[in-house]
């Protein structure tokens, strides 16, 4: 017999030493740091993604979701991808060609709200703020009322400006108009007070590494039965195969039918992730974000610099801190990782060289951390 012989190209085939991470202290936008419980969860064995082990620690992501997030729709479920899969997911099937989408853009992710509505054929209308304000209720009342949409897509923490969107009364307006409520709850699950359906919010999306220090990986996604109505009344099928809802929910649902193989070790370290924010408690939780998100404010005020945002409308998660006229923030974002391992990145589109954005997610939202943080930004300042 002839010798088997390839003929492979080595080019790629470099030498490389095994992993070395340095650890870095995540104080930015997200990722946060990983909970040590949740990186020990991702190292369990796998199992198939249909074992009744797997579909048992399915069924417990779903309720601790619901708890996490305040609501009972019964289709609430992690989806695979990062937030923007989720948050494409909430479109792509609440959005039919030509639906009327209303957009509040107040920073960066209300313009990604615009591209997505507009690649699923939304006729999109925004209402738009200066970056780092929110929205009050009798604007949102007037462009209700001018633009009739199908849709209200709001933003509650928005990552890039650190402003919180007060919900209390949109969920009525929305009801008044007869449209349905979205929200981008990234930067607010686990850490900033959040009632679904007390606001009647009915889609709304997640993710993972933000305030619930998880990897990222999985997008929690939620929508009421208004919303799966308005899925339902579809004249043509979702135009995304992979995030068409009705059949993931034939997976997470009672059928169990195989759609595509769920990201077995994600779905560990998001029930363990979970978990964490059902032993603390929401109110716990909550209140320790905020407290060491005010902590962070007095000893930035301390070092004679401010918050770009009103207190009122702070987000305890994320604050962006203005960057002193005569002071390069990306050379100050540059020292702190080099030589403090701490990331704090500058901001973005309106706000890029005039803030820094803090992130106190999860895991990370800290005394010791502020403290951290402190000292290093009056040495390097
Ligand atoms: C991070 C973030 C997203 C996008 O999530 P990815 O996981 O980066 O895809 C969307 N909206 C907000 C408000 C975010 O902070």
């Amino acid at each position: 017999m002839k010798p088997i012989t390839f003929l492979v190209n080595d080019t790629f085939r470099k030498k490389t030493e095994p992993l070395v991470v340095p650890q870095r202290l995540l104080l930015g936008p997200g990722p946060s740091n990983a909970h040590p419980r949740i990186l020990e969860a991702l190292q369990n064995t796998l199992v198939g993604h249909l074992d009744p082990v797997f579909i048992e620690i399915m069924n417990e992501v779903q309720d601790l979701l619901r708890y996490t997030w305040q609501t009972s729709n019964l289709l609430t479920v992690p989806v695979s991808g990062t937030g923007s899969a989720a948050m494409e997911a909430t479109l792509a099937n609440a959005v039919e060609p030509g639906d009327k989408v209303l957009i509040g853009v107040n920073g960066y992710f209300g313009n990604r709200l615009v591209d997505m509505a507009g690649r699923y054929g939304a006729d999109v209308e925004t209402l738009r703020k200066p970056w780092g304000q929110v929205f009050g209720l009798e604007e949102l009342d007037a462009a209700l009322k001018k633009h009739q949409p199908a849709i209200l897509a709001l933003v509650h923490a928005e990552t890039s400006t650190g402003a919180c969107q007060p919900m209390e009364g949109v969920g009525e307006l929305c009801r008044k108009y007869n449209c349905l409520l979205l929200l981008d709850t990234v930067t607010s699950l686990g850490g900033v007070p959040l009632f679904l359906d007390e606001w009647g919010v009915d889609l709304a999306y997640s993710g993972t590494q933000k305030c619930l220090s998880c990897p990222p990986g999985l997008a929690p996604f939620t929508m009421n039965e208004r919303a799966i109505e308005k899925l339902n009344r579809r004249h043509g099928k979702v135009p995304n195969w992979y995030l068409d809802m009705s059949m993931v929910a034939s997976y997470w649902g009672s059928e169990r039918t195989y759609h595509h193989t769920a990201p077995i070790s994600m779905n560990y370290a998001l029930r363990e992730a979970l978990r964490l924010v059902a032993e603390e408690g929401l109110e716990a939780r909550w209140t320790r974000h905020r407290k060491n998100a005010e902590l962070f404010w007095e000893g930035i005020e301390a070092l004679g610099l401010s918050c770009h945002v009103e207190e009122a409308y702070r987000l305890p998660s994320l604050t962006t801190v203005r960057v002193p006229k005569d002071v390069d923030a990306k050379s100050v974002s540059q020292r702190l990782l080099r030589e403090y391992n701490i990331e704090m990145p500058g901001g973005l589109g309106e706000l890029a060289g005039k803030v820094w954005r803090v992130g106190l997610m999860g895991y990370n939202s800290r005394p010791e951390n502020v403290q951290t943080l402190l000292n290093a930004l009056k040495n390097v300042l």
